[in-house]
Order: C-alpha cells, then sequence, then structure tokens
C-alpha cells in the first residue's frame, strides 16, 4: 500500500458547504484537505445556482428588450444569439469556481482531485484514474451534495434532460416540456418562456411551488400564463417516446390518458442525496429512510469525529443552508461551541415575480400558537416599483402580537430576492416592527416597501389607505 498523508481535516466535496467549512476550519488553525471528484463550487456554482441566474437574466434582456412598447420603446429585430449566451453564462461560473480556487490557497486549504471513500472512522482512500491514495484524519465533513432523482420512464437522455442539460441546451427549443413545478423547474420553464419557448408545466401535485403560499404561487401561475406557458396540475407523467427531432410525454390526468409534443422533456422531480456511494457502511453513519446523514445542532453524525453538511442532511437543499451549516461544522471542530439555529434561513425562488419567504408565515405561526400581526403593503403603492414598471406583487411582515417582534415575513415581487435578507436580519437580531418603521429607507426604493409594511403592522402607515 501507499503511505497514508495525515491531517487535521478533511473536507469531502468543494460546493458551497465543503469549500467553505474549508475555509472556516484553516481560518481557525487547522491543517485542511478538500476532496472533489468533479469541479470546485459543486453543484451550485457549475450546474446550478449560477449558470441558472445567468440564464434567467440573460432571458429577461430578451423579453424586456421585445416587450417594453409600453412604456415607449420599440426595438425591431431583437435575437438571441445562444451560443453566446452560453459561452458568456459559463464565463460567469468560471470567474467564480476560479475564485474559490484563488480562496483555498490563499487559506492554505490542499485541494485533491479525487473521489473520496471511507475505510474506516479515521480513513479515506482517494481515487482518481490513475491511483489511489490513502488519507488519515482527525475529523471529516461530509459535503457531497446531491444529484438529480432520474424516473424509470424518462431515463435521461439527449432529449430527456435533467437540471444540467437543460441548462446547456445548444438552442432555444421552440417547444419544451417541464415534469415537476418545483423552484428549479419553475425558475428554468420561467426562463425559457422568456426566450420565447412554449413552455408546459406537468405537475403531479395540485399547485406549483407547493413550498410558497398560495396568493404569491397565484402571480407566478399568472405571469407564465401572459408568456403563453401552460401549467397543468394534477398531471401524472407516464412516458416519454424519443424521436430523432423531439419529444412525446404522454401523462394522466383527470383519469384521462392526454400526450403533449416538444423539442425537449426537463424532469425535475426531486434530488437524492450523493450517500450511497462513499463507503458510509464501512463507519457505521446513520442515515434517514430517504439516504439522508443525521446530524445533531453541531452536524455531527452519530460517529463523534464524521460531520455532514449541505443537500446530504435534512432540510431545505439550499446553497446557503449549506454553507451556513459549513461554517458550523468547521466552527465545531475547532471546539467552538456553534450550533445550527435555522429560524431565519431563507428560500427564493427567482420566477416572475420573484418569492422570497423567511421565518414564519401566518399560517405556520398560527399553528404554533403564535398571535400575530401582519403588516401587507402591495409593490403598486410604491413608487420605485412603478417607475421600474413592475409592479405586480406584495410584501408580509410577520410579527408577534403580544411585542411587534418580527419573526417571518414573505415577499412577492421585483427585487424580493435582496429584500428579503433585511427581514431575515430582523428576525435574527430581534427587530421589532417599530424598528423597522423607524429605519429611514432611501427614498424611491423597493426597501421602502418593508418600511410600509411596518406600519401597516402598527396600524398607521402613510401610503395606503
Ligand atoms: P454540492 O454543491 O452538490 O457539492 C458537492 C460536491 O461534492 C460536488 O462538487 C461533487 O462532485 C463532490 N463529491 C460528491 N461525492 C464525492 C466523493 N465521493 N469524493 C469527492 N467529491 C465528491 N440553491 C440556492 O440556494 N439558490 C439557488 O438559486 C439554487 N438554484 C439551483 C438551480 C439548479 C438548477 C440546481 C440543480 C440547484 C440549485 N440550488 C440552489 C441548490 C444548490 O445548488 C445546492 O443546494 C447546493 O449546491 C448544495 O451544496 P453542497 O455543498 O451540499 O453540495
Amino acid at each position: 500500500g501507499d503511505f497514508p498523508i495525515e491531517t487535521d481535516t478533511i473536507v469531502i466535496g468543494a460546493g458551497p458547504g465543503g469549500y467553505v467549512a474549508a475555509i472556516r476550519a484553516a481560518q481557525l488553525g487547522q491543517k485542511v484537505t478538500v476532496v472533489e471528484k468533479g469541479e470546485l463550487g459543486g453543484v451550485c456554482l457549475n450546474v446550478g445556482c449560477i449558470p441558472s441566474k445567468a440564464l434567467i437574466n440573460a432571458a429577461h434582456k430578451y423579453e424586456n428588450a421585445k416587450h417594453s412598447d409600453e412604456i415607449g420603446i420599440t426595438a425591431e429585430n431583437v435575437t438571441v444569439d445562444f451560443s453566446k449566451v452560453q459561452a458568456w453564462k459559463q464565463s460567469v461560473v468560471k470567474k467564480l469556481t476560479g475564485g474559490v480556487a484563488g480562496l483555498l490557497k490563499g487559506n492554505k486549504v490542499e485541494v485533491v482531485k479525487g473521489e473520496a471513500y471511507f475505510v474506516d472512522a479515521n480513513t479515506i482512500r482517494v481515487m482518481d484514474e490513475k491511483s489511489a491514495q490513502t488519507y488519515t484524519f482527525k475529523n471529516i465533513i461530509i459535503a457531497t451534495g446531491s444529484r438529480p432523482i432520474e424516473l424509470p420512464t424518462f431515463k435521461f437522455s439527449k432529449r430527456v434532460l435533467d437540471s444540467t442539460g437543460a441548462l446547456n441546451l445548444p438552442e432555444i427549443p421552440k417547444k419544451l416540456i417541464v415534469i415537476g413545478g418545483g423552484y428549479i423547474g419553475s425558475e428554468l420553464g420561467t426562463a425559457y418562456a422568456n426566450f420565447g419557448t412554449e413552455v408546459t408545466i406537468l405537475e403531479g401535485a395540485d399547485d406549483i411551488l407547493s413550498g410558497f403560499e398560495k396568493q404569491m404561487t397565484a402571480l407566478v401561475k399568472k405571469s407564465l400564463k401572459k408568456k403563453g406557458a401552460k401549467i397543468v396540475t394534477k398531471a401524472m407523467a407516464k412516458g416519454v417516446e424519443e424521436k430523432e427531432d423531439g419529444v412525446v410525454v404522454t401523462y394522466e390526468v383527470n383519469g384521462k390518458e392526454e400526450k403533449v409534443e416538444a423539442d425537449y422533456v426537463l424532469v425535475t422531480v426531486g434530488r437524492r442525496p450523493n450517500t450511497d456511494e462513499i463507503g458510509l457502511e464501512q463507519v457505521g453513519v446513520e442515515l434517514t429512510e430517504r439516504g439522508l446523514i443525521k446530524v445533531d445542532k453541531q452536524c455531527r453524525t452519530n460517529i463523534p469525529n464524521i460531520y455532514a453538511i449541505g443537500d446530504v442532511v435534512e432540510g431545505p437543499p439550499l446553497a446557503h443552508k449549506a454553507s451556513y451549516e459549513g461554517k458550523i461544522a468547521a466552527e465545531a471542530i475547532s471546539g467552538l461551541p456553534s450550533e445550527v439555529d435555522y429560524l431565519a434561513i431563507p428560500a427564493v425562488c427567482f420566477t416572475d415575480p420573484e418569492l422570497a419567504t423567511v421565518g414564519y408565515t401566518e399560517e405556520q405561526a398560527k399553528a404554533e400558537g403564535i398571535e400575530v400581526t401582519v403588516g401587507k403593503f402591495p409593490f403598486a403603492a410604491n413608487g420605485r416599483s412603478l417607475a421600474l414598471n413592475n409592479s405586480d406583487g406584495f410584501l408580509k411582515l410577520i410579527t408577534r402580537k403580544e411585542d411587534g417582534l418580527v419573526i417571518g415575513g414573505q415577499i412577492a415581487g421585483p427585487g424580493a430576492s435582496d429584500m428579503i435578507a433585511e427581514i431575515g436580519l430582523a428576525i435574527e437580531a430581534g427587530v421589532t416592527a417599530e424598528d423597522i418603521a423607524m429605519t429611514i429607507h432611501a427614498h424611491p426604493t423597493l426597501g421602502e416597501i418593508t418600511m410600509e409594511a411596518a406600519e401597516v403592522a402598527l396600524g398607521s402607515p402613510i401610503h395606503i389607505i
């Protein structure tokens, strides 16, 4: 055998969970090695958050150019050079993954290319095409992420796409079927609809974007329909017939079998954790029924020196959650008393309009017996929003009735993804509606909507009756 290399902390996977954990552990004085079998940045930077947002932005620019006659702008012969869009999108990805490489190096984290596999609770083997190397460690953080679920009736191919395939299409499809109206399906469906694709979303449940309130998803559905998209709910996708230049998808709705044709079908019906091929059985790490790794509040598994973070553990599979847990795990390993607290973890959907939520919804508060006062304010009563010609939406500030403490917020509207941060901070810092109302927000900004909602909660709004 080879001579084992000794280190303090190993991180498996360099996604937003793993690379952040590695940097924080190094900052706290650990000798850290991160093992990555693919690309630095993981799903998020390479085939997730970042390329999808780049595509969504490009699609907005196109859609805006074509549909701004309302405000007196008419553009003719607006065209898309999709290979250039793709090249630009990849350049954004490259900048960021290069940035991660620089950050790891700057923090003296060793990066090893290869696939890690557990030998025992203090040893892994790392394999690449040519060789294998053994590493021993005091502590290890599993951050191997997740991959798309493949349905047996929809094997991925050139025309049956997972999210990665849908991000990397060679052309804008004329027609696209999306199976699964979760946030990935809805975001990519919206992007292609903005590019002019005829989109059909098939959703098995009775609504798309089930994680958000109906009032919010209703706005997304309205705008998708306006873009020419068709949304079929309670639709069971049954199978696909692949042709040379397209697909025919069969689905069942209301007991009737239907068929729909398109150039491509995107299947986004969930993701499964990468916990099945890393030798966890060798060390006895406990998993849930769904294959997620069980962890405590410090992200520690049942084996005291093995930690897990991000998409491989319970909770919303989101990049910022992975990074947050990465910091907690690295601090725990370094002997700090850090623990996770998910109270103020936001969730965002980059549809039209954007949706964002943090903390309690009205309904969740009620379910827990918390009496609330809700401050709701429409984007249509905000000057900036009207000046942007984008005023469909609302903000709901959820405050505790007894003392006005901000405990949650939901936003549907332009800029929701950025605006939600203020409410997250309010929850984290124990801010009241009065604090927000008395904070001077610059005029005219979308941020004023949060201030106005606080005024509504206090019962004395200025710009609404
Ligand atoms: P990952 O990012 O999955 O990284 C895991 C890494 O581990 C990978 O690089 C993998 O190669 C490596 N690995 C796996 N096994 C091994 C092994 N045995 N040895 C070595 N390396 C290994 N989240 C958001 O918050 N906002 C968004 O807007 C958003 N948009 C998304 C859009 C799409 C299309 C998709 C697919 C996802 C999106 N997500 C978004 C989710 C987000 O990408 C994930 O939650 C996040 O990447 C999880 O981070 P992670 O570090 O747990 O794992």
